[in-house]
Order: structure tokens, then C-alpha cells, then sequence
């Protein structure tokens, strides 16, 4: 199994699978990089990250953007080939997330000690900073590991979170963070706001991609990032203590930016274009002075571009949103749940095929989903489909709305719950009503409809299946007929 200790040896990886790109003519920061990586989505699946080793106004800077913006970046990050389907790669992550936890690795030294600043920190000089998009209100950092410690219980390695938060740039020193409520980080605020206390945070930009995908994760409040990115790489995590704190932190960074949330102080945030295909308007966030900054001598800047689906977000948070729900609906109910597709704006929707045991098994089962870690903030739509119905496949999943849908009985409306104030729907911001549509087919005491002629596969048609693919294989290389 693959192991990358960094960001640079999984660009060699990528390099050598002919999945990086770089761009060594002169580009604007503005708006040429985000058009770049937007224009690379557009275009379809399978892209590579792109590397930019040419931007204008920033001389020694390399900036590379879409790392984990492919199903085949993905693979290759697993160790897994390039071509690996997604429902094999669904199904690889969550066996290896059985093998949680597997204990971190500590180290004295990292690279990133190479370079150190504490004095005059000014973080418009030290990175490469742009806009994303256009009507952003400023530079922001979103694709970088924030790891805080539980203040009242410091030295609980699990409590210790590693998630990704946006964070605009605000000041020479100064940084503004959205961690919602629900969130582990946006726990630990609270309870450093409680005690009185500033909370100590430290943030590191371009890792290697296992972290960047588990800080994405939503594991439950004292699962630690670590022993999980230890679980889903098959070896122990390489990890190093911050210097002004106890926070431990990737060994790999190419950045590590060390402060302080700022007890009680909320300033103006955004807007930011978000992955809801929005513009987040601008409210009032906590804020982070940053006291110390250290990186490599020729760091990396690893930026993410968002805004309307598919972008690399939707692949970074695919599956690392779909197999947490999955795992945690499994735990209650191994002998029913078959898959998850969560990928849809971050789990906003969500669809669940599962066997059931009795009529309104499956209704049960959505409400579940909605009360996962994940599930609080989004599952908005839950879908449920049949064993037999691949959640992957959407028009298997249309048709299973189409035909086992009555919607006086399958949709149910639960008011005024709680969603990530993001979604663009709430009203006001974080309350949404959410609705399970219940595809599978009715069973007893559920006896409705006309479910007892279900149209099989003519005989033969698995046969035929074998029989044909060596054949269309052969046809795709120019040997047909
Ligand atoms: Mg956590």
C-alpha cells in the first residue's frame, strides 16, 4: 500500500501516472489560476492537479491546485489503479477504516522547521495568496489541516482534532475562521470561550493527501484524524509537536502557521464562494492571530478551488463524506445496510440501500442518517433504495423514486432541524426541514401497490455479460469484427 509522507512524493506519484500538469507560462494570480482549475472541472473526469510555476508577482512560488480532483488521483493516493471504479474504491475505504486505529508515529524533526518567523509575520509576503473567485472579500486559505486540543481535556490524543476550515486572510497576522458549531474545532472554541481562555491552533498548508482527506472526515468528537489516516494508508502516521503549543502536527507540512483563537472576538467574514454554488454573504467569525510561521525553503502552496459541483471539493469530501455515514448506519444495523452515496454538495443529499427487516424499516434507518456526526449538518434529503438498487447509480436510483414512490406515504417531512448554515435554503441560516424519500418497495405489514411482478433479467443475461466484455475490449483497441 501506497505511503506519502508529504505532498512532494505524492506529486511524483501523480507525475508518473500522467496525472499533473504543469504551467510554466507566465499566468495572473487573478483571475488565471481559478479559471485554470475551473476550467479543468468543466472539462470532465479524470483530471489531473495542476501545477503553476509561473505566476506573476510571486517569482518563487509553486502553487499547485486540484490534487485530489479526480476519482484517479484518488486511486492513486490508495494505492489502487488509476482506473479503479468508484464503488471499488467506496468499498476499499471502508475496509480499511476497520483497521482504526492504528497508533501515530512521533518525530523530533520536520522540514517544514527549515525556514521559522516570528517577528514582523507578514502572511501577504510569506504566501502566495488570491482570490478564487471573483467576488470573494479577500484571499482565503481552504484546503489546509487546523488542529486544535480539547481545553478541558488537553491531553486526550483523540479529542485532538485535525479538520479543514475556510480561513480568510485578514491581517499581516491576522485570520479570519469558520468552524460552525457542530463542528469538533467550533467544540473546542466553545469550551476555551467557557473557561475564558484563548484557544491555541495551529494550521498546516500542503500535506500529504491522506491527512488533507481525513481532516475532511467527519469522525465522531474523540476518533482520532491520525490513527485514522494511519488506518486508510496501512502504516503509522508521521506526526511532530508544534513549537509553541502541545498540538501535534502533520510531518509533512510544507507550511505550519502556529496562534491563537482569540477569546470572544468576532469580526466581519466572506463572502467566499462556497461548494453550495454560492456566495456565502459575509457574518461575523472568530479570529486567529498567528505568532509564529515556519515552512521548507521552496514551499508549496496547495490552494483548492470550489464553487458549483463537480470541483475538486466534491472529490475531496465524496467519499470521506459517504463512508462514515455508512460505517456509523452499519454499526447500528450490520445486517442491513448495503452502501451510501453521499457525495452530492457534501451529503446534503444522501441516498442509503439497505435490506429491510419489516414495513417502515427503511424510514427508521433514514432518520438514523440524520443524526450521525455528518448527518446533523446535512442529510437534508435522504433517499432510501432497495438492497438490490446501486446508491452509484443514479438512473437505478431515479427509477426507484419513479416506480416505489407514493408520496402520501414515502415522504416524510421532519421540521426544523438543524443544517450547515452554508446551505443557501435555510431559513434562518442552520434550520432546514429535511425529508426522507423512501424508494425501497413496500414490505409486510407495509402492503401497498403492485410489487409482485418484479421484471427479472432475461436467462442467460450474466452469461452474455462475460461473453461480450473480452469482445468490446477488443473492439475498443480496433480489432472488431
Ligand atoms: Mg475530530
Amino acid at each position: 500500500m501506497e505511503n506519502f509522507r508529504d505532498l512532494r512524493s505524492f506529486l511524483e506519484a501523480l507525475k508518473a501516472a500522467g496525472q499533473l500538469l504543469t504551467i510554466s507560462d507566465p499566468v495572473m494570480p487573478e483571475p488565471d489560476v481559478g479559471a485554470a482549475v475551473r476550467a479543468l472541472s468543466n472539462l470532465g473526469e479524470g483530471m489531473p492537479a495542476l501545477s503553476f510555476t509561473n505566476v506573476i508577482g510571486y517569482p518563487d512560488a509553486r502553487i499547485v491546485m486540484n490534487v485530489h480532483g479526480s476519482w484517479a488521483n484518488h486511486a492513486i493516493m490508495m494505492g489502487l489503479p488509476k482506473t479503479t471504479p468508484l464503488k471499488e474504491q467506496f468499498f476499499e475505504f471502508a475496509h480499511r477504516w476497520q483497521n482504526f486505529p492504528v497508533p501515530a508515529e512521533s518525530h523530533d524533526k520536520a522540514p517544514f522547521r527549515e525556514v521559522s518567523i516570528t517577528d514582523d509575520i507578514n502572511l501577504f509576503e510569506i504566501l502566495p495568496l488570491f482570490r478564487l473567485n471573483q467576488f470573494d472579500g479577500g484571499f482565503y486559505i481552504d484546503k489546509a489541516s487546523v488542529i486544535t486540543r480539547d481545553p478541558n481535556d488537553p491531553g486526550h490524543f483523540g479529542k485532538q482534532n485535525v479538520g479543514i476550515y475556510r480561513m480568510q486572510v485578514k491581517g499581516r497576522d491576522r485570520i479570519g475562521v469558520l468552524p460552525s458549531a457542530f463542528h469538533d474545532m467550533g467544540i473546542h472554541l466553545r469550551l476555551a470561550e467557557e473557561r475564558g481562555e484563548n484557544l491555541p491552533v495551529s494550521i498546516a498548508i500542503g500535506c500529504d493527501p491522506i491527512i488533507s482527506l481525513v481532516a475532511a472526515t467527519p469522525l465522531g468528537y474523540d476518533e482520532s484524524e491520525y490513527e485514522m489516516a494511519g488506518a486508510l494508508q496501512g502504516a503509522p502516521y508521521r506526526i511532530v509537536k508544534s513549537s509553541l503549543s502541545d498540538i501535534d502536527v502533520p510531518w509533512g507540512a510544507e507550511y505550519l502557521l502556529e496562534g491563537e483563537v482569540l477569546c470572544g472576538v468576532r469580526e466581519p467574514e466572506g463572502p467566499f464562494g462556497e461548494f453550495t454554488g454560492h456566495y456565502s454573504g459575509g457574518r461575523s467569525h472568530p479570529v486567529i492571530k498567528v505568532k509564529k510561521v515556519q515552512h521548507r525553503r521552496d514551499p508549496i502552496f496547495e490552494h483548492l478551488y470550489l464553487g458549483m459541483p463537480w470541483t475538486e471539493l466534491d472529490y475531496l469530501l465524496g467519499l470521506s463524506t459517504c463512508v462514515p455515514i455508512y460505517r456509523q448506519l452499519k454499526a447500528a444495523f450490520p445486517a442491513e445496510i448495503v452502501a451510501v452515496n453521499a457525495m452530492y454538495t457534501h451529503g446534503l443529499v444522501a441516498i442509503v440501500s439497505t435490506h429491510q427487516r419489516y414495513g417502515g424499516f427503511a424510514k427508521a434507518v433514514g432518520m438514523r442518517a440524520m443524526t450521525t456526526p455528518h448527518g446533523l449538518g446535512y442529510c437534508k434529503f435522504v433517499i432510501m433504495v432497495d438492497a438490490d438498487v446501486d446508491p452509484f447509480n443514479l438512473p437505478q436510483v431515479m427509477w426507484a423514486i419513479s416506480t416505489k414512490v407514493q408520496p402520501n406515504h414515502d415522504i416524510v417531512i421532519i421540521p426544523n432541524l438543524s443544517v450547515v448554515p452554508l446551505d443557501p435554503g435555510s431559513d434562518p441560516a442552520g434550520l432546514t426541514h429535511k425529508v426522507i424519500i423512501d424508494a425501497t418497495t413496500p414490505i409486510t405489514p407495509d402492503i401497498r401497490g403492485h410489487y409482485t411482478q418484479p421484471l427479472e433479467a432475461p436467462i442467460g443475461t450474466e452469461e452474455w455479460e462475460k461473453r461480450l466484455a473480452p469482445m468490446l475490449r477488443s473492439l475498443a483497441h480496433g480489432n472488431g469484427g
